[in-house]
């Protein structure tokens, strides 16, 4: 069936050509249920590479929460990256792939003795903390393993901040890395976040500051550090461009080889800028409706089943499928399917005015989406579509 969508010069500016060229031709080719999720395979591929290239002596590891699709994952393990978890329900889906536990690091500061008995029984040998109570359960768990700090970083520009729930400052980052040797298990290390989706180039800098302020401590009182991990946090286009993987590498890597001892290792954590600009939700406008002076528009993906993050800011843009007479646009409150007035994506989005079955696609919303999803209301889960395998 052919469609005719209403693409436009910004589109191109958000994704790719070659990404929505694919997407569109699928849609042409294949008759689907909405709603679902194309990715882009060779688009994971480019940033599986790119990811890691500017800074020296670096490893690339998947926060695997971004997106845990077995057909994303069974396809990243082809390349060299390793994998970021925190669960033991990650953990099992990377043991079914066949990963080597020297490819999976944890660095969710507080673990379940459920997942370190798991990672234990594997062979998972590095892992964040940030409380003593971390460094007793690891120590009593994971008996000798490897651990690096989690240092609080400023969050600021990042529309996902991540701060407030962890992370230490200095002085007590020394006395948990003290603390980690004390009992037995090795302190390799410092990590942070800069905070999700974050433009701000600056947050690396001050976190990169703290770290190097945190190792030259440590030193003094014989803690010979190895390992920097300087987490995720690379943000991607949704509506505006953004500072570029590339950018942010460069300057990340000046700034540690100015600084810090030669011959550390550096680990990197990305999610979203794996996964996420890959991705196109192909949702339906299920109906329209006109309420107090705002035209609302309803599609079959909404905050429960795919776009929770839009309630923490991400804004997202929207390609609509639509009849050719329609040329001027309105602005439309757009809303998911459920019975719930919290289920609410976004206001005031310029759109051309689609018919009710019409298809809307939703560009870069391949991660924190899907895997953020419930069947609340009945509605059901976007499944997950891997182009060009
Ligand atoms: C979520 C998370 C990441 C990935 O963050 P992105 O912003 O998606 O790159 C990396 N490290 C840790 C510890 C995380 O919790």
């Amino acid at each position: 069936m052919l469609r005719t969508f209403k693409v436009e010069k910004f589109h191109a500016g958000i994704i790719p050509e070659s990404t929505l060229f694919k997407v569109l031709r699928y849609l042409d080719n294949e008759n689907i249920e909405t709603p679902f999720l194309l990715i882009d395979s060779e688009k994971v591929k480019e940033k599986a590479s790119l990811i890691g290239r500017y800074i020296k002596n670096s490893k690339v590891f998947y926060a695997v929460k971004a997106n845990p699709d077995i057909k994303i994952l069974k396809f990243l393990n082809r390349f060299k990256l390793g994998f970021e978890i925190a669960s033991e329900g990650e953990l099992k889906i990377l043991l079914s792939l066949g990963v080597k536990p020297e490819r999976i690091i944890s660095s969710n500061p507080i673990k379940s003795l459920k997942f370190l008995k798991m990672s234990a029984s594997y062979g998972v040998n590095y892992f964040s903390f940030d409380s003593a109570d971390e460094v007793d359960k690891l120590s009593r768990y994971v008996p000798g393993c490897n651990v690096y700090v989690r240092l609080s970083v400023p969050n600021e520009g990042s529309e996902w901040p991540l701060s407030k729930k962890f992370g230490v400052e200095l002085d007590e980052a020394l006395t948990l890395l003290r603390y980690a040797k004390e009992k037995g298990i090795n302190p390799v290390g410092i990590t942070f976040h800069v905070g999700s989706q974050c433009t701000n180039v600056y947050n690396w800098n001050i976190a990169l500051d703290k770290a190097k302020a945190l190792w030259d401590m440590a030193e003094k009182n014989g803690i010979k550090l190895t390992l920097l991990n300087i987490g995720g946090g690379y943000p991607i286009r949704y509506t505006k461009n953004v500072v570029s993987i590339e950018t942010i590498e460069k300057n990340v890597n000046k700034l540690i080889y100015e600084r810090f001892p030669k011959g550390l290792e550096i680990y990197i954590e990305p999610g979203r800028a794996v996964i996420g600009d890959a991705g196109i939700l192909v949702t339906t406008v299920i109906g329209k409706a006109r309420r107090a002076n705002e035209d609302w528009l309803y599609i079959d993906v909404g905050v429960f089943n795919g776009l929770m993050e839009s309630v923490g800011g991400i804004k997202y843009s929207y390609i609509v499928e639509s009849c050719k007479h329609t040329r001027y646009k309105k602005r439309w409150t757009i809303a998911g399917p459920s019975c719930d007035s919290f289920d609410v994506i976004d206001n005031n989005v310029s759109l051309p005015e689609p018919n009710v079955g019409d298809l809307i696609l939703i560009l870069s919303s391949g991660a924190y989406t899907v895997s953020y999803a419930s069947e609340f209301n009945g509605f059901s889960i976007p499944k997950t579509i891997l182009m060009n395998l």
